[in-house]
């Protein structure tokens, strides 16, 4: 691996400039210093002009539904919310063959590593033949998203989702969610074929798709089992995101899901909760204080009108949190922080409500601590740039008309809040350059295949 000459760089602790950065065969770094104190000068080093700044994780994805992303925007009347969107990603889900979630999540993948996303944590409950019937030995659909990551580049952490009733009180699938069922002792054993191969850039974590979808005992006991397999396995669930599962949660077990969550006493810094938008201050606080990570999915949570989360009181309380794509209608890690902190200053009539008392760079304090926390959830050695983690960094060009003329530390802070996303030029995984100049070696094939396909699948 050659060595990178980086013109300007947001290290671990801060900004430099001029700094040589060695990565192993691996692709993680394996030493940082001054380009003027190495031996040799910076000869034979590749020279990276612009901003290095740490790739983001994607902490939740869904890559099928970017094939509707935008085709649920139309005949919209007062009286759509998540549920009748639900219907149409029902129906897609039910429709999508593996060659196709192929193609159309290696599209979403690559449109993550254009906008600075370099890792994703999939959430998959795709799990069976759309006749229903079970996959004998190998997935498809599992292998599709394998293999579209491996095409696009990015780091995977591949989560097979727990998916097994259809409301609290372990009600039976309805018919347009067959596809997604696994038995638990089948399930454990796919992940366990699944950890084997885990190589590179890719990780198993398991999700559970919602207190709805796995009932409390099965979670209880498939979350043990998993301990087992992997003390740091990355688990995630979708919790709290609609007020009409906090309401039917309660009816069920007179508790409201985050309090069911927190009371089975499993939640740890391997956790990560999804949405979490409806909870109360007393969850909030408990939440922060298991270190479980939450993912605001701000885009996706806007676009399908479930409500908002208490950033700035999360944060307050030491919460960790990242951010996902989620349904896919925004890529764009930038915008997804942008709106964490507008969606706060439209409340509060205030400006810079998530700067932190020590940091009132409010752009760089959200990107580092996303990267990092979403690092953390997605259980990917990245997040920041230093040794012992592994290159996934975002170059940004320094005379972008967002960047050009600014202070080198006020270059996140003109990412998230001066249409910085159109500066990002080139993105590096593993030490492997996956974008140059915005373009991705699958732009072609992509071009070629994708809109046929959203066309199909989307069809009435
Ligand atoms: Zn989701």
């Amino acid at each position: 691996m050659p060595d990178y000459h980086l013109e300007s760089v947001y290290l671990a602790d801060g900004w430099r400039r001029e700094m040589l950065v060695s990565i192993d065969e691996n692709g993680f770094i394996t030493d940082i210093r001054a380009a003027d104190q190495s031996p040799d000068g910076s000869r034979g080093a590749e020279y990276v002009a612009g901003i290095v700044v740490p790739g983001m994780p994607n902490a939740h994805s869904h890559a099928f539904q970017r094939a509707m992303a935008g085709n649920t925007e139309y005949r919209l009347s007062a009286r759509d919310s998540f549920w009748t969107w639900r219907q149409a990603m029902y129906a897609l889900a039910n429709r999508i063959e593996p060659d196709e979630l192929q193609v159309v999540a290696t599209q979403a993948y690559v449109e993550m590593l254009k906008a600075g996303y370099t890792s994703v944590a999939e959430f998959n409950y795709l799990h069976r033949r759309r006749n229903g019937d079970a996959y004998q030995g190998a997935n498809a659909l599992w292998d599709a998203l394998a293999a579209a990551a491996q095409t696009a580049g990015i780091g995977l952490t591949f989560l097979p989702t727990l998916y097994q009733s259809s409301d609290f009180g372990a009600q039976p699938l309805k018919a347009e969610q067959q596809r997604f069922h696994f038995p638990s002792d089948a399930f454990l054993r796919a992940v366990e074929a699944q950890v084997r191969q885990d190589h590179g850039t890719r990780r198993t974590g398991v999700a559970f798709h919602s207190l709805r979808a796995v009932p409390l005992d099965t979670l209880r006991a498939a979350a043990g089992a998993l301990r087992g397999m992997d003390p740091a396995m990355p688990l995630h669930i979708h919790v709290a995101e609609q007020l009409l599962e906090v309401e039917a949660c309660q009816r069920h077990t007179g508790r409201r899901p985050l309090e069911l969550l927190l009371d089975t006493g499993l939640l740890d810094q391997h956790w990560c909760l999804i949405h979490a938008t409806h909870a109360t201050a007393q969850e909030l606080e408990s939440v922060a204080a298991s270190r479980a990570v939450v993912c605001v999915s701000i885009s996706t949570e806007a676009n399908l009108g479930d409500g908002l989360f208490d950033t700035r009181r999360f944060l307050e309380l030491g919460g960790r949190l990242c951010v996902g794509s989620d349904s896919q209608a925004t890529v764009d890690p930038a915008e997804e922080l942008r709106w964490l902190e507008y969606q706060q200053r439209l409340r509060e009539t205030r400006r810079g409500v998530l700067a932190a008392a020590d940091e009132s760079h409010v752009g760089t304090v959200l990107w580092r601590s996303a990267a990092a926390h979403g690092a953390a959830a997605l259980s990917q050695p990245a997040g920041s740039i230093a040794v012992g983690r592994r290159a996934d960094w975002v170059v940004l060009d320094a005379e972008h008309p967002s960047m050009a003329g600014g202070a080198l530390d006020t270059s996140l802070d003109r990412l998230l809040f001066a249409g910085g996303r159109a500066a990002l030029r080139d993105t590096m995984v593993a030490g492997r350059w996956v974008v140059r100049d915005g373009r991705h070696a699958a732009d072609e094939m992509l071009r070629a295949d994708f809109g046929r396909l959203v066309a199909r699948l989307t069809a009435e």
